[in-house]
């Protein structure tokens, strides 16, 4: 897997598939403001998203 550079990543959660914006280098976790399905998880340093990337926006 390639290294994620600081981009914001749109995704779409797989639950409730409401639009989320998200930093890629986040190293909180990430719920779903409307399902609270979670988006995005930190371990070990690294970020796991837990979506599909719709979009990949460079800053
Ligand atoms: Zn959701």
């Amino acid at each position: 897997m390639n290294e994620v550079r600081s981009v914001f990543l749109r995704i779409t959660c797989p639950k409730c598939r409401h639009p989320h914006v998200i930093f890629s280098k986040a190293s909180i976790e990430v719920k779903c403001r409307k399902c609270n399905y979670l988006l995005s998880k930190s371990s070990g340093g690294k970020t796991k998203i837990r979506a599909p990337v719709q979009e990949v926006v460079w800053n």
